[in-house]
């Protein structure tokens, strides 16, 4: 038998649940933690709530999750309730996928005003994060700010540019629906501090913008280089970079019939942001691009804002006795393997890249990494010993019987059309799952 932790519920640590349970079928336990007492990580507090179809991938890590030989233990803290020199103790192999959950920040002045984001602060309060969910951005500004051309800069533009109705069918909590609803917000400037050919919005979320209600996405038409050049680039981000010229076509200066206008703003970095305790005012530097990297050219020009998202990365959060490496904001690793007995796997192993199935591949790799390691059981206690510790510890675990009935209550509590209305605190998400009665 071999016993393997997972430290993560989310898309990298099902994948690995999944792997292990096709390696070694019967003989392989896997106990799965996650902090929260709900799973699915980034499906569930990272992906649009607009974006139901691609949520639709928890049916299947819902199966591994329901298997014999896979649990969840949730509303542990891998550590602080319990250590990785602990999880060592216990299991053959400890498998960090927790993900990177934090924001990079931008160093520069005035980044700590109010209503000043990252973007896991600002896309966990509209997806009912309960870290975040208490976040209550001021909504009430004519002029929003996103910085970064990627696509989680996409998600928050397009969730501030929605109207009401196009909402219908998503998990967007209610505080963000009500927030949303009495919004003045009517201008979104997405700074890309490089060109439209270096853009990482991916065609298929950068068409959206194109279909809104209420809003009109803009470009301007001497930020596009020769149309020739596009040649020069893979399929995918010719077809951005052609949304990007049919964005171009939008007239900006013509009285729009539609509400919100979401301008990108190329070869444009933020060089500091202005306000009195509240931010007002975002001082932008142009830039150009030498060798591929944006330089700032010294001029510069204000954007007067009321909101800003920054939406430049992530970072892993560091465990106490796990190798950081704090540059790349990641475990520091080999190939997925940090120390004998002790692995990571997707945006814990690689950083903040790829779409969700990137780390299917990871999940599976790491799996066989793993296996060449510890060819036979090692005699390790495994979850019976993680029990006992979890018994003396007086740890309030949340199975995933507990995470079914948390979801049947948050089906139950859905607006009309939505598929759940999420519990937003860690203590009515414990008390809907009732894990004091089991
Ligand atoms: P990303 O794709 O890496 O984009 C980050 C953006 O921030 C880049 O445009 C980058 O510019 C810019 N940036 C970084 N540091 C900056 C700074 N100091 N000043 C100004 N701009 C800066 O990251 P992301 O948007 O957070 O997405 C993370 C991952 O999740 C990506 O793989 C993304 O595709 C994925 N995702 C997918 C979906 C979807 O498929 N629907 C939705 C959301 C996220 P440079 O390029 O110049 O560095």
């Amino acid at each position: 038998m071999r016993h393997i932790a997972i430290v993560g519920s989310g898309p990298a640590g099902y994948y690995t649940a999944e792997a292990a349970q096709k390696m070694w079928s019967d003989d392989v336990r896997v106990d799965v933690f996650d902090a929260l007492p709900v799973p699915f990580g980034l499906i569930r507090t990272g992906v649009a709530p607009d974006h139901q179809s691609i949520k639709g991938v928890s049916r299947r890590y819902e199966k591994v999750a329901t298997s014999d030989n896979v649990r969840f233990v949730g509303n542990v803290t891998i550590g602080s309730d319990v250590t990785i020199a602990e999880l060592q103790e216990l299991y053959d192999a400890v498998v960090l996928a927790t993900g990177a959950p934090n924001d990079r920040t931008l160093a520069i002045a005035g980044a700590d005003l109010d209503n000043v984001f990252g973007s896991a602060e600002f896309v966990g309060w509209y997806n009912g994060h309960p870290k975040f969910a208490a976040l209550d951005p001021d909504l009430s500004c004519k002029t929003a700010v996103v910085v970064g051309a990627g696509n989680v800069a996409l998600d928050v533009a397009r969730i501030l540019a929605k109207t009401e109705e196009e909402f219908a069918g998503s998990d967007i909590v209610g505080h963000a629906l009500d927030a949303l609803r009495d919004s003045a917000i009517e201008r979104i400037v997405i700074l890309s501090r490089r060109g439209p050919h270096d853009i990482q919005m991916t065609p298929k979320e950068l068409g959206e913008l194109g279909s809104l209600q209420d809003a009109m996405p803009i470009v301007e038409q001497g930020d596009l280089p020769p149309v020739e050049t596009d040649e020069t680039l893979d399929p995918g981000s010719r077809k951005s970079v052609q949304l990007l010229r049919d964005y171009s076509q939008n007239a900006p200066d013509e009285v729009s019939p539609k509400r919100v206008r979401i301008e990108f703003d190329f070869f444009a970095s933020p060089a500091g942001f202005s306000g009195d305790g509240k931010v007002s005012g975002v001082t932008v530097e142009r830039t150009r691009v030498e060798d591929g990297r944006a330089v700032g050219t010294g001029e510069t020009y204000e954007i007067p804002a009321g909101l800003v998202v920054s939406c430049i990365g992530y970072r892993t959060s560091p465990i106490p006795g796990v190798p950081f490496d704090e540059r790349a904001g990641r475990f520091a690793n080999v190939e997925g393997s940090i120390q004998p007995g002790l692995y990571c796997v997707g945006w814990a192993r690689r950083g903040p890249s790829g779409t969700i199935g990137t780390n299917r591949p990871d999940g599976y790799a790491i799996v066989e990494r793993i296996a060449a390691d510890i060819e036979g059981g090692s005699g390790k206690m495994g979850r019976e010993g993680f029990d006992a510790l979890a018994e003396q510890r007086e740890l309030d675990i949340v199975t995933f019987r507990d995470w079914q009935r948390i979801e049947e209550a948050e089906i139950a509590a859905a607006r009309v059309g939505a598929p759940r209305e999420k519990f937003v605190d860690v203590a009515s998400m414990i008390a809907a799952g009732g894990a004091a009665q089991d």
